[in-house]
């Protein structure tokens, strides 16, 4: 192929023209995706970011600014924040190991995974933001285009209410077959652009659920929603919200809630989808497993 900058005649998987040092290819520092974007398509980190001090370009793989020291994550976080504070969702699912033992093998698990991450991508992609995978299968999906706090207040709930449907979709159909669902606690907490973007503590540990006495809608019980105080009023006229616990964090004392958005969930269509495919007998197991046996 040719070089796109100097024109050179280079090998094709070369990572750096050897002519003029153009890099073409970037290894993702977390994932170990190569790639040829700015952002890593397996994960959406991002991989290479102008400095927000001195206007360098800098790996991300580099935590500093190579010409004057200042940290690239906070430069690639300027750089796609409008708004200096801004709503983050970050999503846990911490019954994976439930959900990796019930499925079999690392085969499915792995293809398990795979179509969880699409259906999470596929709506943030629709809606223009980026979702990042971190440690630990925790996804960060920040909503920091917007210009003001309550527009990505906004936009993070409406998020949250689109993911919990696709979630709860997939639960109706691990329950009916595999007798377990995944479970996923979503936490919308206000971030400021010069945070670390890593900082995503809340303090607050979120409490095994409850069941639901109703085993078909027991899918419902597997989404919980949390925020914090700095949200109250975002949110408190639109959605009930139930007062939580109180936690101490960086020395102040802050209060937590439920977002209650059970009555958004669309679970009797997700139950009736189920139903009618069971009468046809096609649907012996869910999608997801059948294509990772087929592989
Ligand atoms: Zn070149
Ligand atoms: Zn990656
Ligand atoms: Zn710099």
């Amino acid at each position: 192929m040719e070089c796109p900058k100097c024109g050179a005649e280079i090998d094709k998987n070369a990572m750096v023209c050897p002519n003029c040092k153009k890099v073409l290819k970037i290894v993702c520092p977390v994932c170990r995706t190569v790639n040829t974007k700015n952002i890593c398509k397996k994960c959406g980190e991002i991989l290479v970011t102008k400095c927000e001090n001195c206007g360098k370009i800098n790996l991300m793989k580099n935590q500093k600014c190579a010409k004057c020291g200042y940290s690239t994550e906070l430069s690639a976080l300027q750089a796609e924040s409008n708004a200096e504070s801004f709503a983050v969702i970050k999503l846990e699912f911490p019954n994976l190991d439930l959900i990796k033992a019930t499925l079999g093998s690392n085969q499915i698990f792995t293809k398990f995974m795979a179509n969880l991450d699409n259906l999470i991508y596929s709506h943030t992609q629709e809606i223009g933001v980026r979702r990042q995978i971190i440690k630990n299968h925790i996804y960060l999906i920040r909503f920091n285009k917007v210009y003001t706090l309550s527009a990505s207040a906004n936009g993070a709930i409406a998020t949250v209410i689109e993911l919990a449907n696709r979630l709860t979709r997939l639960n109706v159909k691990l329950l009916a077959k595999k007798k377990v669902s995944l479970k996923c606690n979503f936490t919308i907490m206000r971030r400021d652009a010069d945070q670390d973007p890593y900082d995503i503590d809340t303090g607050f540990k979120i409490n095994v659920l409850g069941q639901t006495k109703e085993s078909a809608r027991q899918a419902l019980a597997a989404i919980q929603v949390v925020t914090d105080e700095e949200f109250y009023n975002a949110y408190n006229k639109t959605y009930t919200m139930e007062s939580l616990d109180s936690v101490l964090v960086n020395g102040q004392m802050r209060r937590f809630y439920e977002i209650n958005i059970k009555d958004l969930i669309r679970i009797d269509e997700y139950l009736k989808e189920l139903n009618s495919e069971n009468d046809d007998g096609s649907a012996e197991v869910p999608n997801f497993v059948q294509e990772a046996l087929e592989q």
